[in-house]
């Protein structure tokens, strides 16, 4: 367990990722000491190793309940959790930051009527007491009352839960966020990735003129006649517990339809402020083509069966399920479209769609979506702009820790080790792929990842939602291309050294080689250039000879597919 957390470099770690994607000013300064200064607590952590008393349980359902008090920033009701057991259990422990405090709990089982039971707060955990054990293949339901000011967010998305900023003319602009720290920063779950509730249902009220957008469809509003009303959202949709969002301001929508490439209609919507509403009507279709893009490449929108939506937030962004997080001001990026959208959708794929079982895993999440960009690049200006994305990735890759630690990882020692590795590395492992078994195939094996059958790619119910580990993508890879490609994958993702090509001339000969840490078999093939052609260069035992009289010049490697040992600035100049 971790008690307290560097917040200073983890903000910088998580926060240097996403802004420098937007080519920014790293985010030294005023607002990072600030960061330095908030105190950490043992709940502020997501993906620790669970107690046994946490697995043997499976969330099915979740409602919560909240009003919201933005003057007092506080926030009261209920969070009821409806879980199957899994393993014989004699106490129900959750995660909720102990913050919030805990009047009462009712529980219980299957249909039968709820009482009373007694509950400790450990520390970042709730022990509710279930009086006698409960067998496996029982439902219990525990419906907790809370009430307290939430921890405030104050680099959010790089630190956690509440934002309370306010509109233009003052009125109350609110947004969570909670990958980083878990949802138990506002509400009671299972902090760890590999738990999605199945469905989840939130009543939130809030007073009026203030909307709520959230995730799913919007079933109703109930007015109380008393100056504020409930916003019923409900989702069909397996969830990850940090992409349950609330947004709350004085929203104005902006609306379309959008034709999905599996045939149904899809109704896309941004909440965008007043103040901002001619600037949400013209970026509308421009996320409209980033999602035809998406599902273009990977397959159909996985939500459509719901809604896309979009939210303008007061933090930069993030990718809550069917209702994005967007605060990139209009800027747009460097390669002349949203960047932070086309990030944030991403993951409506990678992420939302397919998430991982354990943080170790990150770089699928955002390895995936940051080469997402490339690939958009290229759609939109060419190959050209396809290897700038890449090598701007290049420049950050460190390589000073496997990108796949061992053992589980909680997202503070992910950020702390790895930082942006997930991001650069993991999109370098897909651009390295794709030379190796080609374009079609690397796409194809993107596309089966996202959807392993056509009848996945199809459905809307949810069943296609599923959580995944780097293995899980090796094996796909190793079905698409009918390869055994796990001599790459284990190079790449659990060890951190790089392989160096070297290139002697013996006599009439140029010898290719590649040196790996301990010999390791690396038969990586290496385009080369002569004569202004391209050539392919297979190196079977990690070793090809060829004729120096043809090869003695060649340029190795010079459009930097392969990550290895490189004097970047020989290959290209940095924009
Ligand atoms: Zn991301």
């Amino acid at each position: 367990m971790t008690s307290r957390v560097s917040g200073l470099g983890r903000a910088l770690s998580l926060g240097l990722s996403l802004l420098l994607l937007a080519g920014c000013q790293t985010p030294q300064g005023a607002s990072a000491d600030k960061a330095a200064k908030v105190p950490r607590t043992a709940s502020e952590d997501s993906g620790l190793e669970l107690l046994p008393e946490q697995a043997a349980y499976d969330v099915r359902h979740v409602e919560v309940a909240l009003q919201v008090f933005p003057e007092k920033k506080t926030i009261a009701g209920t969070g009821t959790l409806t879980v199957a057991v899994l393993s014989a259990l004699d106490w129900l422990v959750v995660d909720l930051d102990p913050r919030l405090k805990v009047s009462a709990v009712r529980l219980s089982e299957g249909e039968g009527p709820a009482a009373a039971a007694i509950f400790e707060h450990r520390g970042p955990r709730l022990w509710i007491a279930l009086g006698r054990t409960r067998a496996a293949g029982i439902t219990l339901k525990a419906a907790i009352d809370y009430a307290g000011a939430p921890r405030e967010a104050v680099r959010a998305p790089w630190d956690g839960s509440f934002v309370w900023a306010k509109t233009k003319d003052g009125q109350p602009w609110i947004a969570t966020a909670c990958q980083g720290e878990g949802a138990d920063l506002w509400w009671p779950c299972k902090d760890h990735p590999s738990e999605k509730p199945d469905a989840f249902t939130l009543r939130i009220r809030v007073p009026e003129p203030l909307v709520v957008a959230a995730n799913g469809r919007l079933v109703e509003v109930v007015p109380h006649g008393d100056g504020t009303r409930t916003y019923h959202w409900h989702t069909d949709y397996p969830i990850n517990n940090y992409g349950v969002a609330l947004n709350i301001a004085p929203y104005e929508t902006v609306t379309a339809d959008y034709k999905s490439v599996a045939g149904e209609t899809v109704p896309v919507t941004y909440w965008v402020l007043p103040e901002n509403r001619a600037e949400g009507e013209k970026i509308l279709p421009e996320f409209i083509a980033h999602l035809n893009f998406y599902e273009r490449t990977l397959g159909p929108y996985p939500f459509r069966g719901e809604k896309y939506g979009v939210a303008e937030t007061p933090h930069l962004g993030m990718e809550h399920q069917s209702i994005i997080a967007y605060g990139n001001k209009y800027k747009g990026g460097t390669h002349g479209y949203d960047w932070l959208h086309h990030h944030e959708l991403g993951h409506e794929w990678w992420a939302n769609l397919v998430a991982v079982a354990d943080w170790r895993d990150f770089w699928i999440h955002e390895g995936l979506c940051t080469y997402m960009q490339a690939l958009y690049a290229e759609e939109r200006e060419g190959a050209m702009a396809y290897h700038h994305a890449m090598y701007d990735s290049r420049r950050r890759i460190k390589n000073e820790h496997p990108m796949v630690p061992a053992g589980t990882s909680s997202m503070v020692k992910m950020s702390d080790t790895l930082g942006n590795e997930v991001y650069m590395k993991g999109s370098w492992i897909v651009h390295m792929l794709r030379y190796l078994v080609g374009r079609d195939q690397a796409g194809e094996v993107l596309r089966r990842f996202a959807y392993p059958t056509e009848a996945a790619a199809r459905s809307t119910d949810g069943s296609a939602c599923r959580i995944v580990t780097s293995e899980d993508f090796i094996r796909t890879a190793n079905t698409v291309t009918g390869r055994d490609l796990g001599w790459f994958f284990n190079f790449y993702l659990y060890q951190p050294k790089l392989p160096k090509l070297v290139a002697e001339i013996e006599v009439d000969k140029v010898v290719l080689r590649w040196e790996t840490p301990e010999g390791y078999p690396f038969p990586m093939p290496v385009e080369v250039e002569v004569d202004g052609r391209l050539e392919r260069i297979e190196m079977p035992g990690g070793r090809a000879e060829l004729d120096a009289a043809r090869y003695g010049k060649a340029k190795l490697d010079p459009n930097l597919w392969i990550l290895k040992e490189t004097r970047l600035m020989d290959v290209m100049p940095p924009r």
